[in-house]
């Protein structure tokens, strides 16, 4: 029998599911076990759409301690493309990366073990030292512990853990994260939390097979707040400006930026932002943090910016954001989207307009081409705001501005630094034909900023 078109798969899952029972299980888990949970029949049981026939069905119940039955049949790479579609459907794709909950006495079983206890060792480490991954790499004479700081600094362990030591450790981080044990693709994804030196902590992990057997990573995710967009940008008139700009339903919408600028934290807000209204998927490499009501989904070594924005574009979402786009590939696809209509968030590395068109050149994509794909430029700026403790007004400054203008040398809740906290502001340039700012200037707001005595007059843009 012909297979029913997947339109026609899909919608009849969109029709039948229950949003509370899809809840209970991640993507992740449904593509490791093959099956997709639909709803709940009079018998308690969960109704599922899967390749598996109903006694392979009946393994996955024992492992994953609920009771499954088949209602359709759907051959594999469909139940995945079904996955994916009702799990970004319901604003949840991020459930891939969602760290499931290990309960704390499972660990305090485990940890009773050699294997599991120098694993919570490491994690503790890990976890009191800020280190963002540690990384297990398998050689004939044991496994090296690799330690990579936020900072990108990297070092070795002198020690190597015996093989079949590493091997039931990883088995215990399989646990944690619900992985399936008998898969055999080359590489694995999950997540996990912990209760760690008392603090619900949330990893990442990813195991991918290598010659001498597999290597683990355990990423920390030390994520930073997700601020809501009003908390965010500092001044209203500018807030206004950007709430338009970013609601336009197309065009490709640039948020530019040299490094630290705030160009991730500002995309998060602003993602937040929309997907209070509406469906928003994000393509990251890897997704920095967790955001509500947002698909977020990861590229992979196989699954890169290009293909995953195509395969999105399936799902129909009224917005679509793209990390930090780094070569003509990614920019070209970007442009054929957003021409057909949709709306697309990207990130870019430029510090003003001219050096925004620069670097387009430089990935191959002259500006003229992008014409009326184009919608604006939002540049954001961090800047340091002046200790409230330990400012004082600067008298010779406060002449010349004709105004009282402050500084500070520092102070102990500073830590002697003048400093504490910053203040994002934003440029907004427009595109038509050529680019026009569409509110206030930075050295507007930054003069704006100094006269409030937030910002220090020796803070020069
Ligand atoms: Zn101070």
């Amino acid at each position: 029998m012909a297979e029913p078109p997947i339109e026609e798969l899909q919608s009849f899952c969109a029709s039948v599911v229950e949003k509370k029972i899809l809840l209970k299980f991640s993507a992740l888990e449904c593509k490791s076990f093959l099956f997709l949970p639909l709803f709940s029949t009079h018998k308690n049981e969960i109704a599922v759409i899967s390749p598996l026939n109903q006694e392979e069905l009946d393994q996955v119940s024992k492992i994953i301690g609920k009771p499954l039955v088949l209602i359709k049949k759907a051959p594999k790479s469909t139940l995945i493309d079904l996955i994916d579609f009702l799990f970004a459907k319901f604003g949840i794709i991020k459930s891939e990366i969602t760290p499931q909950t290990s309960s704390t006495s499972e660990l305090n079983q485990i940890c009773n073990t050699k294997e599991g206890n120098l694993l919570k060792q490491l994690i503790e480490y890990q976890v009191a030292n800020h280190i963002s991954d540690l990384i297990f790499v398998p050689q004939i004479s044991g496994v090296e512990v690799i330690v990579k700081q936020p900072n990108g600094l990297v070092s070795r362990s002198t020690e190597r853990i015996p093989l079949e030591i590493y091997e039931k450790m990883l088995n215990i981080l399989k646990v944690f994260a619900r992985l399936d044990f008998s898969s055999n693709l080359p590489w694995l994804e999950g997540a996990f939390r912990l209760k760690i030196l008392g603090r619900d902590t949330a990893f990442r992990i990813s195991i991918v097979s290598t010659l001498h057997g597999k290597s683990t990573t355990i990423r920390y995710l030390t994520k930073g707040r997700i601020y809501a967009l009003k908390d965010l940008i500092w001044f209203e008139s500018e807030l206004d400006r950007i709430l338009e700009f970013i609601k336009k339903p197309s065009k490709l919408k640039f948020i530019v930026g040299p490094m630290g600028s705030g160009k991730t934290t500002l995309l998060y807000s602003i993602l937040t932002e929309l997907a209070k209204n509406s469906f928003v998927i994000s393509i990251e490499d890897p997704p920095e943090a967790e955001l509500q009501n947002v698909a977020q989904i990861p590229v992979k070594r196989d699954f890169d910016y290009a293909q995953a924005l195509r395969s999105v574009l399936r799902h129909n979402p009224d917005h679509i954001a793209l990390g930090e786009l780094r070569d003509s590939e990614t920019l070209k696809t970007a442009m054929q989207a957003s021409s057909i209509g949709h709306s697309i968030f990207a990130t870019i590395h430029a510090n003003d307009p001219i050096s925004f068109e620069t670097r387009l050149l430089s990935l191959g994509v002259p500006l003229s081409s992008l014409q009326a794909n184009l919608e604006g430029l939002l540049f954001p700026k961090l800047l340091p705001r002046l200790c409230e403790d330990c400012k004082t007004v600067d008298l010779s400054a406060s002449n010349v501005l004709d105004c009282q203008a402050y500084n500070a040398k520092g102070c102990e809740k500073c830590s002697f630094l003048g400093v504490s906290g910053k203040i994002l502001i934003t440029e907004l340039y427009f595109w038509s034909g050529s680019f026009y700012l569409g509110g206030l200037s930075f050295k507007d707001q930054w003069q704006k900023l100094v006269k409030e005595g937030l910002v220090g007059i020796n803070m020069v843009l």
